[in-house]
């Protein structure tokens, strides 16, 4: 095959049926949970003004070197930018149009980052997710873990792993201190076994140093102290309430002392989804966090929240390595074969669609063989097979693909006797 003049830009790609039809189906099962869950849906713009994402934190490496942003034709221009996340556009929806707290939102969609491509990591991914805008209540936090645990379970996931962490509130400022404070000392001491890339994000935001998956870091934040030690009094109840409501329904966690995740805006719960069947460095399929001053910071009132984003792509690789949620079958019930010219199956595939049948026909005029052949290669349960006698008597022929057994059924009925050997 010749080289083709372009091709997909690097980062992302095309999704083919049937990899698309699963991957539909992997996100109408996540909007089914979701909306179960008392959650709606909000379908908000794919680009913002590039300011709404400067809120996430200048210290964030999505914000500073991943952002795909560009100018608009305006004039002046205005800076706008592919949302890298949704959280912060869903906080801008809050802020701007002020629903009644709380809010419960699920979003699906793409998302943008300029990323160093590699398997499972892509500039343009898709996520699911869901926020609770307006409490800061630790049943929200475990409704909203708990729904994010029974998607995985339901699509066949048993090595999904939820790493559980505390933050501590953004109000308590002498906890927060006192834990940089300790953690700073700690890393400053250790300076000499840390990598360059860890020394940079030392000078910048110390926290995030322990979110480095580099080998060479990984004992010196082994040792380093734990945040959950730090907690004032409210935080720990708060998180201790956490904790409880998701033994109540059974759901095992692991706390995690070092999970502080990508983005700078959380507090308190933050945890993450791993699958332990991918590779360590992309091996997380989600995680969230509450970010209790993120909609004040776009300006809205004070507002609590809490939410998570799901990788839809990853969570896609990680159903093949388990072997579960396979494609769901895509082929069509019927084929209509039609040797009359092409008017007939026009007809026909017009008549079983509208009766909910799924059916299929060739273009071109081909022969009854070649025709056939396409009805074999597309999985079809049945053909209805049309030539000049059916036409004369009203009728077609019905072959059963499986044994090929076939008979006349009059036109009229077609739909009908289609629809019962469906359900049967
Ligand atoms: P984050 O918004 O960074 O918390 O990411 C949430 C989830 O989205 C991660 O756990 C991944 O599963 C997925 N994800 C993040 N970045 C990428 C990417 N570049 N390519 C594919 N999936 C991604």
């Amino acid at each position: 095959m010749a080289e083709p003049t372009f091709r997909a830009p690097k980062g992302t790609r095309d999704i083919l049926a049937p990899d698309s039809t699963r991957l539909r189906a992997l996100v109408d099962e996540f909007a089914l949970q979701a909306s179960q869950s008392g959650f709606g849906e909000i379908i908000s713009p794919i680009f913002e003004d590039l300011g709404v994402f400067k809120r996430l934190g200048e210290s964030t490496d999505v914000v500073t070197k991943e952002m795909f942003d560009f100018f608009d034709k305006g004039d002046p221009p205005q800076q706008l930018a592919l949302r890298p996340e949704l959280t912060a556009s869903i906080c801008r929806a809050y802020a701007e149009h002020r629903p009644t707290p709380p809010w419960k939102v699920w979003y699906e969609g793409p998302q943008f980052r300029y990323e160093q491509p590699q398997a499972g990591r892509y500039r343009q991914f898709t996520q699911v997710g869901v926020e609770v805008l307006g409490t800061d209540d630790p049943q929200a936090d475990i409704d909203v873990i708990v729904l994010g645990a029974r998607f995985f379970e339901s699509l066949g996931l048993r090595q999904v792993e939820l790493a559980l962490n505390s933050l501590g509130s953004p109000g308590d400022l002498g906890s927060r201190q006192a834990y940089e404070q300790a953690l700073i000392e700690h890393l400053e001491q250790n300076r000499s076994n840390l990598s360059s890339q860890a020394l940079v994000t030392l000078e910048r935001n110390p926290l995030r140093v322990l979110d480095s998956k580099r080998e060479q870091d990984s004992s010196v934040i082994a040792q380093a102290p734990a945040m959950v030690d730090f907690l004032d009094d409210e935080s720990a109840a708060h998180f201790a309430a956490v904790r409880a409501g998701l033994d109540a329904v059974g759901i095992t966690y692991e706390i995690s002392p070092r999970l502080v995740r990508g983005l700078d805006y959380y507090t308190r719960t933050t945890f993450e989804f791993a699958s332990a069947s991918l590779p360590g460095a992309q091996n997380a399929v989600g995680g969230g966090g509450r970010y209790d001053g993120l909609v004040e910071d776009l300006g809205g009132p004070a507002t609590p929240g809490i939410g998570f984003a799901l990788g839809v792509d990853r969570i896609l690789l990680a159903c093949d390595s388990e072997g579960v949620f396979a494609s769901p079958r895509s082929a069509v019930d019927a084929f209509v074969v039609d040797v009359t010219g092409g008017t007939e199956a026009l007809k026909v595939c017009d008549l079983l669609r509208r009766a909910g049948i799924a059916a299929d026909r060739s273009y071109g005029g081909r022969s009854m063989k070649a025709q056939m052949k396409v009805a074999d290669r597309s999985g079809a349960s049945f053909a209805v097979i049309i030539g000049e006698d059916e036409v004369a008597a009203g009728e077609v022929t019905l072959r059963d693909m499986g044994d090929g057994s076939q008979r006349r059924v009059a036109q009229s009925l077609l739909a009908r006797e289609l629809t019962e050997k469906r359900t049967r």
